[in-house]
């Protein structure tokens, strides 16, 4: 299946929680009745209330047959170690910046970590609809902040989408309004490349660690080399360099906001 791995990165405020929302309900990862709220990325009370999207949530959406992964990024620096982890995921970013305030310095460090890895970005720059924003500008300070970051020329050509999450919409020029996030999914589907697999024995590189209290404890990763399928021996390669045997109990794929199970997988998995 054809993949986009994204990783989002968003100072706090700028609107990523609503833009995520809106690319859910773009690519109908709802079953009719299924009832949706608003701002489903911040599903977590707490979270709710301090206004911050906790680390590591990924989100999975099929826009026109491609399946898009989008992974959260913390907002700041931290969460120095588990920003370069979270990255190794993405083979692109996309970065939102609000159009009146411009970027932030918090979301500097992320970016940088991005742009040293190689990652292409795209950047967003929403909240057009305010009043006095200057999204013109907004455009050349991110352009700006990438060239000090020492971006190469490939991701300093980085492609920009104009518009606006909370009215719905995005387009490539900010004068130009339209009614859905179309031009923003295309973007990503064109300028985001494919992941890269490699032919060959298992590789994967586990970036979160969940827990379940049916199945116990949950590998997160993205899949370098080779594929998993469910009962699969495996070595996993601890941080001390000792190396335990172990086999694939279970094995799912992200699915909008799920994961459910898989037989086999080259994707961004979760294994046990
Ligand atoms: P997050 O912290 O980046 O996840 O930001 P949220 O999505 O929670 O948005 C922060 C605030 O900005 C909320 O009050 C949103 O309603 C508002 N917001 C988000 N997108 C837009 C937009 O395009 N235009 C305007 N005017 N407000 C927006």
């Amino acid at each position: 299946m054809n993949i986009r791995n994204i990783a989002i990165i968003a100072h706090v405020d700028h609107g990523k929680t609503t833009l995520v929302d809106k690319m859910i309900h773009a690519c109908k990862v709802f079953k009719e009745h299924q009832v949706t709220g608003d701002l489903i990325m911040d599903n977590n009370d707490l979270e709710r209330e301090r206004g911050i999207t906790i680390l590591a949530k990924n989100v999975s959406l099929t826009y026109k047959g491609i399946k898009i992964n989008t992974i959260d990024t913390p907002g700041h620096s931290d969460f120095g170690g588990e920003v370069e982890r979270v990255l190794n995921m993405a083979d692109g970013v996309l970065l939102l910046v609000d159009a009146f305030e411009g970027p932030m310095p918090q979301t500097r460090f992320v970016l940088e970590k991005a742009i040293q890895m190689g990652l292409k970005p795209i950047v967003v720059i929403n909240k057009v609809d305010k009043e006095n924003c200057t999204p013109d500008d907004v455009h050349e300070q991110v352009f700006e902040l990438m060239f000090n970051l020492d971006a190469t020329d490939d991701q300093l050509d980085f492609p920009t989408i104009y518009g606006s999450a909370k009215q719905g919409w995005m387009s490539t020029d900010w004068k130009k309004k339209t009614d859905n996030i179309d031009a923003l999914l295309d973007c990503i589907v064109e300028n985001i490349p494919e992941p890269k697999v490699e032919q060959g024995s298992l590789q994967l590189l586990i970036t979160s660690l969940d827990y379940s209290n049916y199945i116990g404890r949950i590998a997160i990763g993205r899949v370098h080399r080779g594929s998993l399928s469910p009962g699969q021996p495996i070595s996993l390669m601890k941080k001390d360099g000792k190396i335990e045997k172990s086999r694939i109990k279970e094995l799912y794929v992200f699915d909008g906001l799920e994961k459910v199970k898989a037989e086999k997988s080259k994707l961004v998995i979760s294994v046990q």
